[in-house]
């Protein structure tokens, strides 16, 4: 057995500028997907897409107990709503335990990792004596090879787990595109378990593998895998390999303050869907939400793909801010072009229900400026296509018997005005000169009956919107 090098300086020197970028999103699918999360598919999305790369999707589930296909569904759902399409995968790693077995059989043959055969209760003894010394638990390497060394007895009928040989001496090192210069000393790392004794691989083992098959030059990940990067270093070193460059991403904290979980209420990325974000508007959120533009906070896709580059990650923790993100779709609502966003309300219309007509790029024209999701602008457009139904409050309020014959000579009058909005303009004008009304007086009652609520915007615009038959009957029953 080759001994393992005693000492190490990983030099990382930055992947050839020549080599295609290849960067990886490698969901866990064992909880659904949140923003969180999900903003760590769209930095490697973005770095690929921005530099004719290419982007790969890496479903890591090994954890069998914990996978489940409805989280892998929320993954490949929301990763299409938001348009960070994979130009490869989605590989699954427990379609590649064999190539895992293979690696790990090269590892053995080269001397890089040896059997272990402590016990569980070996192992807990262990931890407790270094917890009660006050020192770090860590496997003490009974079981390493070393020259002049005896080994134990192998225990009868035991299989063993197979850990790697971690070099004892020298320095991990990286340099990381948002921490910076990151050193660990390998004497603080213990040899890891990297197969169990059915040769199952683990987790750090398998990334390492897939991320050298898989080409990754760049590894954009949560900054709760800083730990693991030294001994997946130490990994790709044995294997003759050059380890990526590592971004590592700061956490997104929710509103609470606290690591966004679902634990603590976070919503799968589907539900923004459900709600009435646009796709385009959750990518400037996101982008935002850890990474800067001098002050730029409302832009397109196009415009993020052109911007997005690993130097202006931000180094602290993002924290959530619901309001914000009702205020970039509102922007992004806005600035659509009518017919597309006629096309996005649809399905939130037909999920009342209703089916729509025509008049739709003229409706959504006539309330996107107050709307802040779809589904608020849907909820304007069925008023439109549904019933209404005022509520007695407002009736009461706004419709007094002083202003019922007003109502009922406008109904006279708009039976037969041209169906548009000057005409109706000027058909409300007149009864008001008639009866002595000023706008709001009769305005008010007409919005609340017409359309069920007193606030709208210019109400010969949105008379001219719905049906003449539909305002007739409304008006009606004043
Ligand atoms: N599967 C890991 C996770 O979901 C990510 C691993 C990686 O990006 O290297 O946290």
């Amino acid at each position: 057995m080759t001994s393992a090098p005693t000492s190490s300086v990983a030099c990382l020197s930055l992947p050839d500028r020549f080599m295609t970028t290849r960067t990886r999103f490698a969901p866990s699918p064992t909880g659904f997907v949140h923003l969180g999360n999900i903003r760590s598919a769209l930095y490697p999305w973005a770095f690929a897409r921005s530099s004719a790369g290419v982007f790969i999707l890496r479903i890591e589930d090994t954890d069998l107990e914990r996978s489940s296909q409805a989280a892998v569904d929320v993954i490949l759902e929301g990763m299409h709503w938001l348009g960070l399409t994979p130009d490869e995968g989605p590989f699954y790693q427990m379609q590649r335990v064999d190539r895992y077995k293979e690696v790990l059989a090269q590892l053995r043959e080269a001397g890089h990792v040896y059997p272990c055969y402590m016990s569980m209760a070996e192992l807990d003894a262990l931890r407790e004596r270094q917890m009660a010394a006050k020192e770090k638990p860590r496997y003490d390497g009974t079981w390493r090879p070393e020259p002049g060394k005896t080994l134990p007895p192998i225990p009868e009928g035991v299989q063993p787990v197979w850990r790697f040989m971690n070099p004892s001496g020298g320095v991990v090192a990286w340099d990381d595109n948002v921490k910076g210069r990151i050193e660990i000393a390998n004497a603080e790392l213990d040899d890891l378990v990297i197969a169990r004794p059915d040769g199952t691989p683990t987790y750090n083992f398998c990334v390492v593998v897939d991320d050298i098959d898989m080409d990754i030059t760049h590894v954009i990940r949560g900054d709760d895998h800083v730990n693991n990067t030294p001994r997946q270093i130490n990994i790709f070193l044995a294997l003759g390999r050059t380890p990526p460059v590592y971004a590592h991403l700061p956490t997104v904290l929710n509103e609470q303050g606290e690591k966004m979980s679902k634990r603590n209420g976070a919503k799968a990325v589907t539900q923004y869907r459900n709600e009435g974000y646009l796709p385009d508007a959750m990518v400037n959120y996101l982008a935002r939400l850890g990474w800067s533009h001098g002050d730029d906070e409302i832009f397109s896709r196009e415009q993020f793909l052109q911007w997005f580059d690993l130097d202006h990650l931000g180094k602290s923790a993002a924290q959530f801010d619901e309001a914000k993100l009702r205020w970039v779709n509102a922007q992004h609502l806005k600035a659509m072009a009518n017919a597309e966003l006629a096309q996005a309300v649809t399905p939130f219309i037909a999920r009342l229900s209703l089916s729509t007509d025509q008049r739709l790029p003229a409706l959504v024209a006539l309330y996107k400026d107050r709307c802040d999701t779809l589904v608020a602008l849907a909820d304007w457009i069925a008023r439109h296509y549904g019933e209404v139904t005022p509520s007695a409050e407002d009736l009461q309020q706004h419709l007094s018997e002083a202003v019922r014959p007003a109502v009922a000579d406008l109904a006279r009058a708009l039976a037969d005005v041209a169906w548009e909005p000057a005409a109706i303009g000027a058909a409300l004008k007149a009864v008001l000169a008639q009866h002595g009304l000023k706008m709001p007086q009769l305005a008010m009652p007409v919005r609340v009956l017409v359309m069920g609520t007193p606030q709208t915007p210019s109400l010969d615009q949105v008379l001219a919107l719905q049906e003449r038959k539909v305002v007739l009957q409304r008006l009606a029953k004043a």
